[in-house]
């Protein structure tokens, strides 16, 4: 009798808890499956990265004399369906029980669940011990709070684990929190620099001849392809990013540049998501990089924060809320969702921009998602599900425990607040201030209600003044209605009628 081993696609860890104490006698199954690569109409690049990497996985775990199941897309045996793999090893192998890394989402926790019924085989689901907050701990952290605010998370995480922390138990610098710094504006002729690009073997072209005949339909360029598909690419890749752009990080966290798509930002979401590089190794050599004086404070802080804090925290939102989570909607946004986030056919400069990153990366930076694509939809009431649907599928980083909280929660206030203290709505002066984008728009972020005027600017009114009821007692938007309510009932009239003329042209395919 043996025990199954089942490794999920975004769980290509040696240190997984399901690995601990794995034996030659075991056997460990992978499977690409189609139901997988199919829920959502996945971005092709990220199609390839997980099937790349699984497969490179598999092969280290053979090379270390393990026994690996593993099904490729293209067998013609591979049923398509976890359920059905699982079932087939445990009919052909004599399993005595299958061990399992509890699933990061709850679409597949559920299907655990109802394999403890009716499997027929005990099934073993272990805690998934790379996060560095377990889900139990978030409940207690977050135990009798009214508010559920990161930047308290943050610091309770840093303590736990002594990120820039002094001896007397003070935060490095003084402040927990260097944001204001890490505002800055765009310099002009401002580049990314070089990224590593891998050198593709014969697992990641065979995978991409795979995932260019069966998934070229789905929206996003397969190649080029550049993304490290084993571990030691990543580290390859994350040593880089510390040595080369982690100094610059802070400075240019929020810029947006036309044609660059990474700029200073890490490109690690993908690696740590699926288990290639693990959150408390990035944080480590983030703050050796600072204490060695190699990178200032500002940006090994801010960076610090991103996994440390805001990883962490909008996983313990998730599966605190979930089912209902999924559920939300707070502003009842129904819209449909526009062709042009899939086509990039819009004059709105910066939502093409955006677009574009997308299709030719799976990746475009968080302000990027957050203050133009996610801003848009947000202003314009899109579909919450459709938005959700959009970002799950075009992001290679994108996994629903990750997604969703930053989709519906931070970018669309579809919780009604439990992740933010107030909608990230803004105008067209925010991405004119932070990006070049709007110099080659053919509107103006300026103007409001003119015929050439910004769409962000009367759709950001339009929204606070359509949702006044569920805002208006937010104190850290009073200052926002105390200028709508300065404004003349003419001018009032104007921009709402100007938006809905927006919102029109976009129904119309017009904008
Ligand atoms: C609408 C929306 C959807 C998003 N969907 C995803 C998603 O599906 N998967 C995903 O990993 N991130 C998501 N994010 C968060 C963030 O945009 C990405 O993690 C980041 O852009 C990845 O690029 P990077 O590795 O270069 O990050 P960097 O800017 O270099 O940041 C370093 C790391 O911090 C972590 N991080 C930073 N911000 C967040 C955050 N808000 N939530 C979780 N981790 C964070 C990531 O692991 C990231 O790799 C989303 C954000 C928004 C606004
Ligand atoms: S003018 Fe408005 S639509 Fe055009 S790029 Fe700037 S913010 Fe975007």
């Amino acid at each position: 009798m043996t025990n199954l081993r089942l490794i999920l696609g975004d769980q290509l860890s040696s240190s997984l808890s399901s690995l601990k104490d794995v034996t030659k006698d075991d056997v460990i199954l992978m499977c690409e499956l189609m139901e997988e690569a199919t829920y959502v109409r996945h971005h092709p690049k990220k199609i390839a990265f997980i099937f790349s990497a699984m497969r490179h996985f598999a092969e280290e775990l053979k090379a270390k004399g393990y026994w690996v199941r593993y099904i490729t897309l293209d067998d013609p045996h591979n049923t398509g369906s976890l359920e059905k793999e699982t079932r087939r090893v445990i009919r052909e192998s004599r399993v005595k029980q299958v061990i399992v890394t509890e699933p990061s989402e709850y679409r597949l926790h559920k299907t655990f669940e109802f394999w403890r019924i009716d499997l027929g085989t005990p099934i073993n689901i272990l805690p998934d011990t790379r996060f560095l907050c377990t889900q139990e701990e978030f409940k207690r952290w977050a135990g009798h709070r009214r508010h559920l605010r990161m930047e308290y998370f943050y610091r309770d995480m840093r303590k736990k684990y002594g990120f820039l922390i002094e001896q007397d138990g003070e935060p490095t610098g003084g402040r927990w929190n260097f944001d204001k710094e890490n505002r800055k504006s765009p310099p002009r002729g401002l580049s990314s620099p070089k990224r590593i690009s891998h050198l593709k073997d014969h697992i990641t072209r065979d995978v991409l001849s795979l995932v260019k005949k069966r998934f070229s339909h789905h929206f996003g360029n397969l190649e080029p392809f550049h993304y490290a598909v084993t571990r030691q690419q990543a580290l390859i890749e994350l040593a880089h990013f510390i040595r080369e752009l982690l100094p610059y990080f802070g400075d240019y966290q929020d810029v947006m540049v036309v044609g660059e798509a990474y700029l200073y930002h890490s490109m690690i979401s993908s690696y740590l998501n699926a288990g290639l590089l693990l959150p408390l190794e990035v944080c480590q050599i983030a703050e050796q990089a600072y204490r060695a004086g190699k990178a200032p404070l500002n940006a090994v802080e801010g960076f610090i924060r991103q996994i440390l804090g805001w990883r962490e925290y909008v996983r313990g939102i998730y599966w605190m809320h979930m089912p209902q989570y999924g559920e939300m909607n707070h502003f009842n946004a129904k819209e449909p969702f526009p062709d042009f986030y899939w086509t990039a056919n819009t004059k709105m400069f910066c939502i093409a921009e955006a677009v574009k990153h997308t299709r030719d990366h799976a990746y475009s930076h968080h302000i990027q998602r957050l203050m133009v694509t996610g801003n848009f939809a947000l202003l314009t009431g899109l579909d919450v599900k459709q938005v959700q649907e959009w970002y799950l599928a075009v992001y290679s980083d994108a996994y629903e425990w990750v997604e969703m909280p930053n989709t519906l929660g931070m970018a669309l206030f579809g919780d009604g607040g439990i992740m933010g203290s107030k909608p990230y709505a803004a105008s067209g002066k925010y991405i004119d201030k932070m990006s070049n984008f709007c110099e080659q728009c053919s509107y103006d972020p300026d103007k409001t209600t003119t015929i050439n005027a910004c769409p962000f600017n009367s759709l950001y009114w339009d929204f606070m003044a359509r949702n006044q009821d569920k805002l208006k007692q937010n104190h850290r938007l009073s200052y926002v209605y105390s200028s709508w309510n300065r404004f003349s009932p003419q001018k009032q009239k104007a921009i709402r009628e100007h938006a809905t003329e927006i919102i029109k042209d976009m129904r119309d395919g017009k904008l």
